[in-house]
């Protein structure tokens, strides 16, 4: 084997530069994420770092996308939510792990991937909506209590296979094991008043038309009603009930982003994550859009009280997922 010549060890020298000089230019972004949510943080690292953000945006196929451009893709960063779709875009070999101090000093554990594949950046609390006219104040705390007899025909959801509820499931079999979890998921489906159909809004839009007395959803779709005319009187028609806040604390989910295999900007990516869990972005992203931030000292939405969040891992969360799923379909939770 021959050493490397002076002029190989110059030229593989001048080639890193020149990859150093292309990263100092821009990071590229597929986004499940909405534009309004990211562009001001995207806004915000660009105007501190230089680096421009280019961002896809799509509803769906990012995964697939990453797939099919494998080694070629220009993308460095994939933004999604829940831990499922994230869960499931690391699964799927698209992305690759990162770690560092400033993530691991500022995402708590239980947000992260222990291997680096994701890191949670918002967090949501998965909590009830309950009927202000036909549910007493204190009338329902945990999410145990969703089985209790007196809620019969009374409860409102969406599908048990959604990944909102999917990971509400799978943190029920993380605390009380498989066994109770499933008796009480069977519990819930024997409350409900309607098969379960339609969105986290629609359950409210429910208890508005007196079809049922209590929902489940995400926070965050409280403000979003309260701020479109049509759906505040569904909003209004409720209370916001944190479950479980003399024990655990509620279930929660995040939002987050992973590093994509073989992402050409690397250091540049690693970067945008690192200003997003920093102060600066965890009180922007926070302020934009309605949700909690995932490092403690950050305020969390106007409009919401604090609240005791659950510490359960994300990562044992889905772990217990596809039993979560098989759970929903023993039950018929959508039958
Ligand atoms: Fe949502």
């Amino acid at each position: 084997m021959r050493k490397p010549t002076l002029a190989i060890a110059v030229a593989a020298g001048l080639a890193a530069l020149t990859a150093a000089a292309a990263e100092a230019a821009e990071v590229n972004v597929y986004s499940y994420r909405q534009p309004f949510l990211v562009e001001p943080l995207f806004k915000a690292f660009t105007d501190r770092t230089g680096i421009e953000v280019n961002v896809v945006f799509a509803k769906k196929g990012l995964i697939e996308r990453l797939k099919s451009e494998g080694a070629a893709s220009p993308a460095d960063l994939v933004f999604t939510v829940d831990i499922g779709r994230l869960h499931d875009a690391a699964k799927a070999g698209v992305v690759e792990p990162v770690r560092t101090d400033a993530l691991a000093a500022n995402i708590p554990a239980s947000l992260r991937d222990p291997d680096g594949n994701w890191y949670g950046l918002t967090t949501r609390a998965r909590l009830f909506f309950v009927s202000k006219d036909r549910v007493p104040e204190g009338g329902i705390e945990t999410y145990e209590q969703l089985t209790d007899p007196e809620w019969k025909g009374r409860i409102c959801t969406r599908s048990g296979k959604h990944v909102y509820m999917v990971a509400l499931t799978a943190s029920m079999i993380a605390h009380h094991g498989k066994e109770k979890a499933e008796a009480w998921l069977a519990g819930l489906k024997a409350n409900l008043a309607r098969r379960p159909q339609g969105n986290d809004r629609a359950q409210v839009k429910a208890i508005h038309a007196g079809q049922c007395d209590i929902s489940i959803g995400n926070h965050y779709y409280f403000q979003k009603m309260l701020d479109d005319p049509k759906q505040k009187p569904w909003a209004d028609s409720v209370r916001v009930v944190f479950p479980n806040q003399d024990g655990r604390g509620a279930h929660v989910n995040v939002s987050g982003a992973s590093l994509v295999k073989g992402a050409p900007n690397r250091a540049n990516a690693i970067a945008l994550l690192e200003f997003l869990s920093s102060t600066e972005g965890q009180g922007i992203y926070a302020r934009v859009n309605g949700e909690y931030p995932v490092s403690a000292g950050v305020g969390g939405p106007e409009t919401l009280a604090a609240f005791k969040a659950d510490t359960l891992s994300l990562a044992r969360v889905a772990e217990l997922r596809g039993e979560a799923v098989r759970m929903a379909d023993r039950v018929d939770y959508d039958g």
